[in-house]
């Protein structure tokens, strides 16, 4: 891990954004101020995660070059990060093998399981495959897996507040299968959440229910039978507030429904929002006090953390969510993805002239030298040369 930290930082790292830090966050340069959120980009876990993929790459470079190493799916939700362990001769095969891709694997090939963890399932039908597995799966994904695997075992149904399709979500889901007694249940939004409620409360259609959480719970999964014990955990990247109100509103309608002295019987609950994605929500609520014009957030499209960033941004100003500074096409157009529509939007005009302050964050699978080309691209729309701006 040591021997490849120095190879990760010439790829991810940036001067500048260190500049900034260390300035306290702020630089301005003839009418544009940009201030950086204080806790901002790549997590520990993502570090962690990207560290051990470049040290297989060297290791099975020395000891047995012949050796392919394959990674599931994403090492972490990035583009340019995954493009990266591609071209360093990483071959991605999908999230979960298909029988084609298992059937491919032989006895010692190198399988790295990213950040997010994989299924259950898939783990074992890598390792009977004889495949030496290199797992960056982050420690508090595990968190959430010792979590929901402890409710499996008391016959406590997992709420997990989360996206279902997500892969660190199927990952959780899969925990609650670990002992095949467990149940499980996703539920993504407050409205979701309001139906399951009432359907704890008051009964209701079942098939309506299942159809409903398609996708979403457990092979078997009877709402009339395994909603009497529920444990509510969450996707590790969720909103704090969401989370606390989907498990505010679940123990309330356990409680009304079993009476309140019955409630530790019936309700659990264990807070498994990481901590890198916390900081990153309270830097920027932080970030809000400060009179911004607009608020830019770099991320994956499919980043989980990143995406409730840009979230918290639309609810206070004009916010636009990118992936990378290219999107910044001039300073009259900006395409930026709209995770309502999950579409990739354009809109005119987004620059204001005159003297403005740009807000900028950057989700936890987002390297610095993305960040710094972004800030770049900025004052390049203001007319500032980069000479201009690092002789700042
Ligand atoms: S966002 Fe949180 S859970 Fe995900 S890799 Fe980073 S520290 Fe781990």
């Amino acid at each position: 891990m040591q021997a490849v930290q120095a190879q990760v930082l010439t790829h991810y790292r940036s001067e500048l954004v260190e500049r900034i830090r260390a300035g306290g966050g702020v630089l301005s340069a003839g009418e544009l101020t940009v201030k950086l959120a204080k806790e901002f980009g790549f997590c520990y876990g993502v570090e962690r995660a990207i560290d051990r993929a470049y040290a297989a790459k060297k290791h099975f470079s020395e000891v047995s070059p012949q050796t392919p190493i394959y990674l599931l799916g994403e090492i972490i939700h990035n583009p340019e990060v995954n493009d990266q362990i591609r071209n360093m001769g990483i071959q991605i095969i999908s999230p979960k093998p298909t029988d084609a891709e298992l059937e491919n694997l032989k006895s010692g090939d190198a399988v790295i399981i990213p950040a997010f963890g994989t299924e259950v399932g898939t783990r074992k039908k890598i390792e009977a495959k004889g495949c030496v597995i290199v797992d960056t799966t982050c420690g508090d994904v595990m968190s959430v897996w010792k979590r929901v695997r402890q409710y499996s075992k008391e016959n406590v149904t997992s709420i997990i507040h989360g996206k279902a399709k997500h892969e660190e979500t199927k990952a959780t889901t899969s925990q609650a299968r670990a002992y095949g007694s467990g149940h499980y249940l996703v539920v993504f939004t407050l409205a979701e959440t309001d139906y399951l409620c009432n359907y704890i409360l008051n009964g209701g259609n079942k098939s309506e229910f299942l159809d409903k959480f398609k996708g979403a719970h457990s092979d078997g999964f009877d709402p009339d039978v395994h909603l009497k014990a529920v444990g509510v955990a969450n996707q590790t990247t969720m909103l704090r507030g969401e989370t606390m109100e989907v498990q505010n509103r679940i123990k309330n309608a356990m409680s009304q429904k079993f009476g309140a002295t019955e409630i530790d019987k019936h309700f659990r609950f264990f807070d498994t929002i990481c901590g890198a994605t916390q900081d990153r929500q309270d830097a920027l609520e932080k970030l809000f006090n400060d009179p911004l014009n607009l608020l830019i957030v770099i991320g994956g499209y499919n980043s989980s953390n990143t995406s409730h960033l840009a979230e918290m941004g639309e609810a206070k100003l004009p916010t636009y969510f990118i992936k990378n500074a290219a999107m910044m096409e001039s300073d009259k157009m900006i395409r930026h993805w709209n995770q309502h529509t999950l579409k990739e939007v354009e809109t005119l005009d987004w620059l204001p002239p005159g003297k403005i302050t740009v807000g900028i964050t950057a989700g936890a699978s987002c390297p610095n030298n993305l960040i710094e080309d972004a800030i770049r691209r900025l004052f390049q729309l203001r007319g500032v040369s980069v000479q201009e701006l690092l002789a700042n």
